[in-house]
């Protein structure tokens, strides 16, 4: 991956892809000490940029780390970044991190890097498992509480469990996990958050210990303007067996159906395709056209 035609953004400069490197002493790399952003563009434009520039802020503010750009400038190199790739539609990464300036736990003076690179990723799943729905498993790993990990930053740190829990799934043949958290409670997937459909309302956990996604977001205003409750509540284990329909959702991502989860089955129903079309609708809606729910 690190050996392609196009260019990434380091620290204010556009450099050749395979020229944007770190030193091995990079803080980030022996500490977690980093954050980021994963987001889409269509039509060239960034879906949500702003809410994605604004959380990455926050994410180096949670992480006690002194960002040397603000909001505005982060997003105004990404759309340089974005230009730059030619692309139409695509993904766009931000990554800020602590760098080579010291070497210890503390790393006040390590020095902070930014990058951004864009690049082609047409769909997060596989098209075969999005037209059935993903079968997810439920992973041994748990989400931990908020006084244990700061919880509401994008930090690199926290997809540690992530990467195991969706290697093992895939190991045994699934797409993607489910994670509880640190109470047994239902949390959300790997890099994705979770909704569950029953009696025609859409349900989901109190993101508390994990993202309270931008597209989780989305869905819930896309889902309320077609007059479907949503209710943001604890859910238990045990009430996997009675949801009749499941979805995840994630900038990359998107809407996914999803049809098993463990021993629990799920149609791909109707609400769960009309957000997956009004998701599809929204990110490619020009600024200030309010027809999109028809
Ligand atoms: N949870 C995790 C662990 C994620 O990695 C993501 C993707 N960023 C999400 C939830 C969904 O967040 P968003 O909709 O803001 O992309």
């Amino acid at each position: 991956f690190d050996q392609r035609e196009g260019t990434i953004w380091l620290n204010g400069a556009l450099l050749p892809w395979g020229d944007a490197k770190v030193h091995v002493l990079t803080h980030g790399l022996h500490y977690g000490s980093s954050v980021f952003e994963g987001e889409r563009f269509y039509a060239g434009r960034v879906f949500k940029l702003k809410a994605h520039g604004e959380r990455l802020i926050n994410s180096c503010r949670i992480m006690g780390m002194d960002c040397p750009y603000s909001a505005d400038e982060l997003d105004e190199a990404a759309q340089e970044v974005i230009r730059a790739s030619g692309l139409s539609d695509g993904y766009l990464r931000r990554v800020i991190w602590r760098g080579s300036g010291m070497m210890g736990v503390a790393a006040q003076d390590s020095g902070l890097n930014v990058a951004m690179a864009s690049w082609e990723w047409p769909s997060y799943f596989t098209p075969d498992a999005l037209e059935a729905g993903l079968r997810l498993t439920i992973s041994d790993w748990r989400r931990p509480p908020p006084d244990c990990a700061p919880t509401q930053a994008k930090a690199a740190g926290l997809y540690m469990i992530c990467t195991l829990s969706k290697h093992a799934a895939e190991q045994a043949g699934y797409d993607d996990a489910l994670m509880f958290d640190h109470r047994g409670l239902v949390a959300e997937a790997t890099g994705a958050n979770v909704f569950f459909v029953k009696d025609g309302a859409l349900h989901t956990p109190d993101p508390d210990c994990f993202l309270n996604g931008i597209t989780r977001q989305t869905v819930m205003e896309l889902a309320q303007r077609r007059q479907i409750r949503v209710i943001e509540r604890a859910i238990r284990p045990d009430e996997l067996e009675g949801f009749e329909q499941c979805f995840l959702t994630g900038s990359a991502a998107e809407v996914c159906p999803v049809s098993q989860i463990g021993p629990y089955r799920f149609d791909v129903g109707d609400i769960t395709k009309q957000m997956v079309r009004d998701y599809h609708d929204e990110v490619r809606r020009l600024p200030g056209d309010r027809s999109a729910v028809a």
